[in-house]
């Protein structure tokens, strides 16, 4: 059989533990047989991030805004125990914090959906896809404790020296507690951008929702900026696609979150994000099958699982125990990128092949092989757990 060929590299980052192991494997059974596979390599294990101070991480992310297409294996982000376990000279910071400090970009999850494992929400039969912006609000906020009989006041001194002071409130009859939050315009615009250039990509409605009733100048901002910026840069674009963007209270979106289909990306600020996409991920099921891409206002995309190292599962796999864990979104991490290489290189068989290999995962777990996470779960009555590399290997049948 003629190998599918590639004309621009994908970036390629490895990761550690559990997921590196299952890296190799989805790529030596799924992907290398089928595909003259060019990526270029970065190793972002833990070890190699020590030895390059953290340098690694950066010279991938410069990479991925190079070639605009990469795939992400799950890191480790060190913490004390950590520090001790590799022998470690620095607590090097999240990569993915990294990664999208550079590419400015916004994550969208977006959960798998097989046969057998219904969500909580049986009428949510297409994913929800939920985009956080994840700069500013309350997670950059200064806190502070008034005692009683204290007066606070917020303050904005103006570049030519001008100072606006308004009251917030009068501590006459109790102490009491204070936050001050900011967020950019800047970083408003690009989270909007982010998006509405997805929402094209995958052809979805944009649903965002805030709280402009009550927060008549900060979340109205926020209303106001995707408003204008849909009507400038996409209106046309999203009628063309046959795609439309909807505004509405964050309490009204609830409600219809909950009434519908799904189907749609969910645009949420910062801490209707956090929440709502613990949410929604255990609605649907299960974080092996959540993936995960970063997309940046100019159009790079970086695609994961949004599941960590699985940490416990490698500790077994080193006793040489067998794991059964479930790579359903690493594979997806990869077909995303090979599809999004695909699309913009022009060629049409590797698309088609991120296609036929995410319908072989999606088949074989419907068809009763899947792992132990999703074999409690599922409801179908013929059912078979198998381990992590048998998994595969049921995957790779079906492909060939
Ligand atoms: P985790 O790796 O997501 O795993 C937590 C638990 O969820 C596992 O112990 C397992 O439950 C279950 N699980 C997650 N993914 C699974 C899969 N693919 N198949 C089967 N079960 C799965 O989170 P963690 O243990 O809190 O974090 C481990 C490391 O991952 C940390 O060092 C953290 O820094 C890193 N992390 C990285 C990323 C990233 O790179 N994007 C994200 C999150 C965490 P059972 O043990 O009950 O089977
Ligand atoms: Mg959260």
């Amino acid at each position: 059989m003629e190998k599918i060929q590639m004309k621009t590299p994908i970036v390629e980052m490895d990761g550690d533990e559990m997921t590196r192991i299952l890296w190799k494997m989805i790529k030596d059974k799924l992907i290398l047989p089928f595909v003259d596979l060019k990526t270029e390599y970065y190793d972002l294990g833990l070890p190699c991030r020590d030895e390059t101070k953290d340098q690694v991480t950066v010279q991938a992310a410069e990479a991925t805004k190079k070639y605009g297409v990469a795939v992400k294996c799950a890191t480790i982000t060190p913490n004390a125990d950590r520090m001790t376990e590799y022998n470690l000279h620095g607590m090097w910071k999240s990569p993915n914090g990294t990664i999208r400090a550079i590419l400015d970009g916004t994550v969208f999850r977006t959960p798998i959906l097989v046969k057998g494992i219904t969500p909580f929400i049986p009428t949510w039969t297409k994913p929800i896809t939920i985009a956080r912006h994840a700069y500013g609000d309350v997670y950059k906020n200064t806190e502070l404790t008034a005692q009683k009989g204290a007066k606070a006041y917020l303050t904005v001194e103006n570049p030519d020296g001008t100072v606006e002071k308004a009251p917030i409130y009068d501590f006459a009859d109790s102490e009491g507690i204070l936050q001050g939050m900011h967020n950019k315009k800047t970083s408003i615009e690009s989270f909007a951008r982010c998006c509405f250039n997805y929402a094209l990509s995958l052809k979805q409605d944009v649903w965002f929702a805030a709280k402009d009733t009550i927060s008549k100048t900060y979340d109205g901002n926020f209303r106001d900026i995707f408003q204008n910026i849909f009507d400038a840069e996409y209106a046309e674009k999203f009628q063309k696609a046959g795609i439309s963007y909807f505004y509405t209270l964050i309490d009204d979106a609830v409600a219809r979150v909950i009434r519908s289909q799904g189907g749609y990306i969910w645009a949420c600020k910062n801490y209707d994000g956090d929440v709502m996409s613990d949410m929604v991920a255990t609605a649907y099921g299960s974080l092996a099958m959540m993936t995960s891409v970063l997309v940046s206002p100019d159009g790079n995309f970086e695609y994961e699982a949004a599941h960590g190292t699985v940490q416990r599962h490698y500790y077994k796999h080193l006793k040489g125990e067998e794991t059964s864990t479930n790579s359903v979104a690493t594979i997806f991490a990869w077909s995303g990128a090979l599809r999004k290489r695909g699309e913009l290189d022009n060629l049409p068989k590797l698309v088609a092949f991120a296609d036929k290999l995410e319908k072989a995962t999606v088949d074989t777990i419907e068809g009763g092989i899947m792992t132990g996470d999703l074999y409690v779960m599922s409801t179908l009555e013929n059912k078979t757990k198998v381990n992590s590399a048998d998994f595969l290997t049921a995957i790779a049948q079906r492909l060939s």
